[in-house]
């Protein structure tokens, strides 16, 4: 059995402080379900001290959104692994953190780690993700999704959500998880409530300003974008001329290699094929080369796209 807590009023205010940035939140299932999963279920009240109190004591186990509407942002980063190798991932970004002069908290979980970073107020949920997304990449940390089955996950999941959306939620740090009954603690302080909380509260919080400095001139990578389209900047800046880019026509679905993006090749979709969406390889460095691996043309492709190859008349 894990271990019961009695903590104050106050402990749950400091939690709330840390974490809590809007008062929707779920309830963990007391026991899995046949197929072994512990659901939350979402609750209609406001979460409140008291929740969170008995939460902190082992009574029940809550979760929490990242994102409040109201703002698109959130109080936190979380980054959630539980691949094969995670740990040893999350550390090296922890120390990578640590050279850009941001500090985050590892807790532990039932296979891998959360790595916690926390604003000094709240962060755009964009922003942090433009962050962690760029950083993970440049250390070669599998980031899920862009094609990839495993690797980190970043809450907020979202760049921003709906008025009335929830986005994703976390598990409540240092509560029961039911699945395991066990808590899982962050690692470097003692484990009660108490001393977690305080460590937390003394680790250096990342400000609006600074996450604007380590983001600027940087976007979300190709493969990870949903559907916002590329702004367009001309690289020869000719009157009337509008380069063509082909990543403003097709939406990337991973890389093939570490030089390409892969994609759905326009011209093979137009004739019902390409269904697994990888024929076409971009070159990432330049976007200017790109070439269906099944054999259609540059003049295809661009036909496919309404796009025509533009002669070049000789003055
Ligand atoms: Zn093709």
């Amino acid at each position: 059995m894990p271990d019961h807590f009695c903590v104050s009023r106050q402990t749950a205010e400091d939690f709330m402080r840390l974490f809590v940035n809007r008062l929707a939140y779920g309830i963990q299932r007391e026991k899995p379900l046949p197929d072994g999963t512990v659901p939350y279920i979402k609750q209609t009240r406001p979460l409140d001290s008291g929740a969170v109190r008995m939460h902190l004591n082992g009574d029940m186990t809550i979760n929490l959104y990242a994102i409040n509407p109201q703002t698109q942002s959130s109080k936190w980063v979380a980054i959630d692994a539980d691949y094969d190798g995670s740990l040893e991932a999350l550390f090296q970004l922890q120390w990578e953190l640590k050279q850009d002069g941001v500090e985050a908290a590892l807790e532990q979980s039932r296979r891998g780690g959360h790595l916690w970073i926390f604003g000094e107020r709240p962060l755009l949920a964009s922003q942090c993700r433009i962050y962690i997304y760029n950083l993970a990449l440049r250390l070669g940390v599998p980031v899920k999704g862009g094609g990839l089955k495993e690797g980190i996950e970043v809450f907020p999941r979202q760049d921003e959500i709906k008025e009335g959306a929830y986005g994703n939620a976390i598990r409540g740090p240092l509560g029961v998880h039911r699945k395991s009954n066990r808590r899982y603690w962050f690692y470097e302080a003692d484990i009660t409530p108490e001393s977690q909380l305080a460590y937390l509260k003394r680790l250096k919080k990342l400000t609006g300003a600074e996450l604007g400095t380590l983001t600027k001139g940087m976007a979300l990578p190709h493969a990870y974008r949903h559907s916002e389209p590329v702004p367009f900047v001309p690289r020869i800046p000719t009157a009337g001329y509008r380069e063509f880019r082909i990543l403003d026509y097709v939406q990337t679905t991973g890389k093939q290699d570490t030089r390409n993006w892969k994609a759905q090749c326009p011209s093979c979709a137009k004739g019902g094929r390409d269904r697994s969406r990888n024929n076409l390889g971009i070159k990432i460095s330049d976007p200017r080369f790109y070439v269906c691996r099944a054999g259609c043309t540059k003049e295809e492709i661009r036909a496919a796209l309404r796009q025509p190859v533009r002669k070049i008349v000789m003055a």
